[in-house]
C-alpha cells in the first residue's frame, strides 16, 4: 500500500484527503467526536508540511439530494477546535464555494468541503457516473489522500475513482488500520480467537464460513446465538431468529467439527419476557429457553467460559456486543468479554461501531485493547477475507 511518503513534498501542494467524518448527532450536536480525533494524525502531518489541505467526506445518507440536516458545519465547527490550523468550510462541493475556497486557501491550511453525498454520482453504481464526478474532484487537488477508513470497502467516487486518477496514497490512519486487522486476519499468533455477536445477524453469518477456514476459537454470542442454538434443536422462545438461514448454520457447525474449530455457543443466558430496560431478567439453561422468553445476554456460566477461552489466545478478534448492553440488565456478557481482553495480554481487535460504543460506554480504558477499529463495514470485510477496492486501489 503506497503511504503519503510516496508522494514526495508536499509543500504548497494542494492535497485532497478523504476522511470518515461520519459521526453521531443529535439536535445538531455531536454526540461522538471519536472519528474526527481519527482523522488528525494525517492531517496534522499534512498541514505542518506546508500542503493545502482539502478534505472530502459524507455525513450520513441524504441520497444524494442536498439536505441541511446532513450538512457538514457541525464538523467543521469541530474540526476547527481540534485542529492545529484553521479550517475553511465550503458550503458546496464542487460548485463556486467549493473552487473559490480551495483558491483562496492558504498553504499549511485546511478546506472542509460540503458532504460529498448530496451529489447522486458518489455512490452511483455506473462507473462512467463516478468517473466524472471523481475529475471534478481532482480539479481541486494535485495527489489524493485516502484516510477514511469506515469507506474503504466502498467503490465510491471520492474513495475510489479519485484515488485512480490522482497520484493517491494512504494517510495513516488508513496504514494503521490496515495494519492492525491484518495482523489478527493474515497471520495471527495462535491460538486465534474470534467472538461475535450482535444484531445484524445475516450480514455476519457470511463472516464465519471464512473463519472457519482461519480461526482456532469461535466464541458466538449476543443474537446470532440464537439462530445457532435452533439449528442445534433447540426452542429459542422470542429470541432473535434467522429461521432461513438455520440450514447454512448446520453446515457452519459440521465443518468446525470436521475442521476442528472450536466453536463455542452459548450454556447459559440471561432472558426476558420484552426487549426493554426494566423487564425482569432472569437466567437459564441455553437448551431450555421459555417460548414467551427472548435472550438477551449470555449467562453467568457463558461469561466464564468465554473468559477462559479468551485468556488461552494470542490473537482475538471481537466484533458485536454479547448482549443489549444498552441496558444495565444485559450488559454483564458484553462487560465480560471486554474486561477479558483489557486483561489479558493477547493482541485484540475490536471492530464494529456499536462494539467499540460498548466500550466505551462500560468504562474500559481504551488504551488497554491492542485497536479498537474506526469502521464497522471495512473492519467486518476484512475479517470476511474480502479485498477492499478502496484498498486495492492503493497498491502497487
Ligand atoms: P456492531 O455495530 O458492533 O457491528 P451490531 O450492529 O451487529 O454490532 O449489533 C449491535 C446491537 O446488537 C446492539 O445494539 C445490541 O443491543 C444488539 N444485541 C446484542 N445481543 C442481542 C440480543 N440477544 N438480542 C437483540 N439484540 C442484541
Ligand atoms: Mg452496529
Amino acid at each position: 500500500m503506497r503511504t503519503i511518503e510516496s508522494l514526495g513534498d508536499v509543500s504548497g501542494k494542494r492535497v485532497l484527503v478523504r476522511s470518515d467524518f461520519n459521526v453521531p448527532l443529535k439536535d445538531g450536536v455531536i454526540t461522538d467526536d471519536g472519528r474526527i480525533r481519527a482523522a488528525l494524525p494525517t492531517l496534522e502531518l499534512l498541514t505542518s508540511s506546508g500542503a493545502k489541505v482539502i478534505i472530502l467526506a459524507h455525513l450520513g445518507r441524504p441520497k444524494g439530494e442536498v439536505k441541511a440536516e446532513f450538512s457538514l458545519a457541525p464538523v467543521a465547527k469541530r474540526l476547527g477546535e481540534l485542529a492545529s490550523a484553521p479550517v475553511h468550510f465550503a458550503t458546496d462541493t464542487i460548485g463556486t464555494s467549493a473552487h473559490e475556497t480551495v483558491a483562496a486557501l492558504p498553504d499549511g491550511e485546511i478546506a472542509l468541503l460540503e458532504n460529498v453525498r448530496f451529489d447522486p454520482r458518489e455512490t452511483s453504481k455506473d462507473d462512467a457516473e463516478r468517473e466524472t464526478l471523481a475529475r471534478e474532484y481532482a480539479e481541486l487537488g494535485d495527489v489524493f489522500v485516502s484516510d477514511g477508513f469506515g469507506v474503504v470497502h466502498r467503490k465510491q467516487a471520492s474513495v475510489y475513482d479519485i484515488a485512480k486518477i490522482l497520484p493517491s496514497a494512504a494517510g495513516l490512519l488508513v496504514v494503521k488500520e490496515i495494519d492492525s486487522l491484518r495482523k489478527a486476519t493474515e497471520d495471527p499468533k495462535r491460538p486465534y480467537a474470534v467472538v461475535l455477536g450482535g444484531s445484524k445477524v445475516s450480514d455476519k453469518l457470511g463472516v464465519i464460513a471464512n473463519l472457519l477456514t482461519k480461526a482456532d476459537i469461535l466464541l458466538i454470542g449476543g443474537g446470532m446465538a440464537y439462530t445457532f442454538l435452533a439449528a442445534q434443536g433447540h426452542p429459542v422462545g422470542t429470541s432473535l431468529l434467522e429461521a432461513d438461514q438455520i440450514d447454512t448454520v448446520k453446515g457452519y457447525l459440521d465443518e468446525a467439527a470436521t475442521r476442528g474449530v472450536d466453536l463455542v455457543l452459548p450454556v447459559d443466558v440471561v432472558v426476558a419476557p420484552a426487549f426493554d430496560a426494566d423487564a425482569p431478567a432472569t437466567v437459564v439453561d441455553a437448551d431450555a429457553i421459555p417460548a414467551d422468553q427472548m435472550g438477551l445476554d449470555i449467562g453467568p456460566k457463558t461469561r466464564e467460559l468465554f473468559a477462559e477461552k479468551l485468556a488461552s489466545a494470542k490473537t482475538v478478534a471481537w466484533n458485536g456486543p454479547m448482549g443489549v448492553f444498552e441496558f444495565a440488565a444485559f450488559a454483564d456478557g458484553t462487560r465480560a468479554v471486554a474486561a477479558a481482553l483489557s486483561e489479558g495480554s493477547m493482541f485484540s481487535v475490536i471492530g464494529g461501531g456499536d462494539s467499540a460504543a460498548a466500550v466505551r460506554q462500560l468504562g474500559f480504558d481504551e488504551s488497554t485493547f491492542s485497536h479498537i477499529s474506526t469502521g464497522g463495514g471495512a473492519s467486518l470485510e476484512l475479517l470476511e477475507g474480502k479485498v477492499l477496492p478502496g484498498i486495492a486501489v492503493l497498491e502497487d
